[in-house]
């Protein structure tokens, strides 16, 4: 609660008033960027009346969608990626782009502290009025916040952002989670005492689109090198042999080194990526697992709003704790309770009636 909140006060008056999805779509293709932050909240809000609005404004905004580079960063904190957010991004605004800035930041649910999100982070780029930055939602699993980021990426696209970052800690399941919603992924890294490709995932390089060794400037820049050169002769031997290798290169946000490299790394192999088609099938696939995973939190809030299928499933996780019921027939007799309840023939939602529009690539929409 607000320290200036007071018994008896009219708040009605400071409210503002309730948009519908005509107002709210209305106002993300005219820019409003007010309007823009209403929808996302509405995007973020776990009310099942505000979902299915959200839903039908997010099936609206599809067509005005799919235009920007999605661009994934990633890496450890005190990489240095809010700096390079703050320095890349006002280097592409100064150049006529607008960027929007989205956090996946899955540490606030478990410590309840934040990795991101932080106000302090990004000031200049906050007040940037070509730039949105928006931080992660808290209190929410993995799944939830990458539904609710793909989602506040596409409305951001229709209000005619063009380059779109979606930036994660490099912890957990969360780059993959950003590997999968992006067309480019940028893997921040530092330059440590020797043994640099120790304790590095396997699979974070094998994601991979770029890897820039971050920090390299002033007494640093000689060890950024040298991790330059071991990266690049990791990433060699994992070479995709259809995309062949991620570029390995050094930067600096202090002293602006290497950004000009990264945005003609991304331009370049993104156009490249669309003029093979590559583009168009990676956002087909991504467009795909979207659908399987709204059918699965789908299934996850009609358990959670139904409180007989819920104490059926409370019972079952019980017994299976017990060790008197398999996991197998509990998650039979859940499944089994959900149906009885009727689930399956719910009447359709307004936002699936729509024409549905495919999320296409930013060359094809150019051109249309
Ligand atoms: P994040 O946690 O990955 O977002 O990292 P930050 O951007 O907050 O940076 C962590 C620390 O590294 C801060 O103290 C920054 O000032 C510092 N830092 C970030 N980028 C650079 C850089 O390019 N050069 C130098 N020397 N320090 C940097």
């Amino acid at each position: 609660m607000s320290g200036n909140w007071a018994p008896g006060r009219d708040y009605s008056a400071v409210r503002p008033p309730p948009l519908s999805v005509d107002d709210y779509l209305r106002g993300i293709l005219a820019h409003d960027r007010v309007v823009l932050a209403r929808a996302i909240t509405l995007v973020e809000s776990s009310r099942p009346d505000q979902q299915q609005m959200a839903r039908e404004l997010v099936t609206r905004v599809l067509p005005h969608a799919g235009r920007s580079i999605r661009i994934g960063l990633t890496g450890v904190p005190g990489v240095g990626k809010s700096a390079l957010i703050e320095a890349f991004g006002s280097l592409l605004t100064a150049r006529g782009h607008r960027v929007a800035v989205l956090s996946i930041d899955p540490s606030s649910e478990r410590s309840g502290g934040s990795l991101l999100g932080d106000k302090t982070r990004m000031v200049k780029l906050s007040t940037d009025p070509n730039a949105f930055i928006r931080p992660t939602p808290n209190g929410l699993v993995l799944g939830g916040i990458a539904r609710q980021t793909r989602e506040t990426m596409l409305v951001c696209e229709a209000a005619g952002y063009d380059i779109v970052v979606v930036e994660t800690v490099g912890v957990g399941q969360s780059e993959v989670t950003v590997a999968e919603m992006t067309d480019f992924l940028l893997v921040l890294m530092l330059a440590g005492a020797g043994d640099e490709l120790q304790g590095i995932k396997r699979g974070l390089l094998e994601l991979a689109d770029l890897i820039a060794i971050a920090k390299a400037d002033g007494a640093n820049v000689v060890a950024a090198k040298l991790a330059a050169s071991k990266y690049a002769y990791a990433m060699h031997l994992l070479a995709d042999p259809e995309q062949g290798m991620a570029p390995v290169i050094t930067c600096s946000a202090l002293d602006g080194s290497g950004l000009e490299e990264i945005w003609k790394i991304i331009s370049e192999r993104t156009a490249e990526r669309e003029r093979s088609g590559y583009l168009h099938a990676r956002r087909i696939e991504q467009n795909i697992n979207w659908m399987w995973s709204l059918v699965d939190q789908q299934i996850h809030d009609m358990l959670r709003q139904r409180p007989a299928v819920e104490a059926v499933a409370r019972n079952a996780a019980t017994r299976v704790h017990d060790g008197v019921l398999s996991p197998i027939m509990a998650a039979e007799t859940i499944i089994s309770a959900l149906f009885a309840e009727g689930g399956a023939d719910r009447p359709m939602p307004a936002a699936s009636r729509a024409l549905p529009t495919t999320d296409r690539s930013p060359l094809e929409k150019a051109k249309s």
